[in-house]
């Protein structure tokens, strides 16, 4: 039987939530978006309002009302069994903790039906992590956007043991007809395809810097000229913002809270946080 997905709820309406409810909605999809309160509903407002903007600006066909009409075509409610209710797909974006991710789960778990399928987009934590708290591991999984989505297209798909392969696979063709490009994991892994390779990236050009090697400006320069990538680790930093990778550093063994401290001493405490606060590595004026 084929697994039909129409109506999409997206619970949580931060920085990736909005983004999700607002390219689900502008593909054509019936979207209602959940948050906690009246405060982080009138957030979420004023996010639609802003992708509207950005949409029309960047987003082929999204100028002349696509965008505001994608916007009032968004149902916002506090109300999480009604915003589950009638959901074939839910996409989970709440804060990035455990405690908070499961209880939303076993609260989901009871209220929507069983043939909704929920999918989380948590960076940091398995799929596994939180199954056991869906009421329905077989239809359950991670669907993995990057910020800015309308550009940074990539849907990282990744089941547990338990997924059903019909769910999955109905949950990458959902991914492709929302225009993102699925990027399909055959197992769990921490930090999915794209942050197993960026980390690991980004702490080896932060070491170079940190331990005197070489300056920042010379590590980008090497790695854009010898490998014709348009930005080095220290581009990507500013644009990622610093304070993110620090967190992670600072989290780990003794060489990374080296680093850690460094990116503390030198940049963060000076307010240099990346493109957001106008200088990280590199200055942006205006
Ligand atoms: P955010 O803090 O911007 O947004 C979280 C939203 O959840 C807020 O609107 C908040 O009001 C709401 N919320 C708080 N408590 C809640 C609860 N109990 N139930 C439901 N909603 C609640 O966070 P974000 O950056 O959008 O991250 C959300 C998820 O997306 C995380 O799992 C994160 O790992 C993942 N993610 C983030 C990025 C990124 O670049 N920010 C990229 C990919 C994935």
């Amino acid at each position: 039987m084929t697994i039909e997905i129409r109506k999409v709820t997206v619970l949580g309406t931060g920085v990736l939530g909005s983004q999700i409810a607002f390219q689900t909605a502008f593909s054509g999809f019936v979207v209602t978006a959940y948050d906690i309160g009246d405060d982080a509903l009138a957030a979420a407002r004023e996010r639609f309002a802003k992708l509207v903007a950005t949409y029309g600006q960047e987003v082929p066909g999204a100028a002349g009302g696509k965008a505001e009409r994608t916007a009032a075509a968004i149902t916002l409610t506090a109300d999480l069994p009604a915003a589950v209710r009638e959901a074939d797909l839910v996409i989970e974006a709440v804060p990035e903790v455990l405690s908070i991710k499961q209880d939303t789960y076993r609260k989901i778990g009871e209220s929507a039906p069983e043939r909704t399928i929920f999918a989380t987009n948590s960076s940091t934590l398995l799929p596994s992590d939180m199954k056991d708290f869906t009421g329905r591991p077989d239809r359950f999984l991670a669907l993995h956007f990057a910020n800015q989505v309308w550009k940074f297209n990539t849907a990282e798909v990744m089941g547990t043991a338990d997924t059903d392969p019909a769910v999955y696979r109905a949950v990458v063709e959902f991914a492709d007809a929302i225009g993102m490009v699925p990027i399909e994991l055959h197992r769990e892994k921490a930090g999915y395809v794209l942050n197993s390779l960026l980390v690991p990236f980004l702490n080896s050009g932060i070491a170079l810097a940190a331990g005197g090697y070489a300056e920042p400006e010379a590590v980008d320069k090497t790695w854009r000229i010898a490998t014709g990538a348009p930005m080095g680790p220290f581009q990507i930093l500013d644009v990622v913002g610093l304070t993110t990778p620090y967190n992670i550093l600072v989290n780990g063994d003794e060489g990374a809270q080296r680093l850690a401290s460094w990116l503390k001493s030198e940049y963060i405490d000076k307010g240099k946080l990346g493109v957001a606060t106008g200088e990280g590595f590199y200055k942006y004026p205006g």
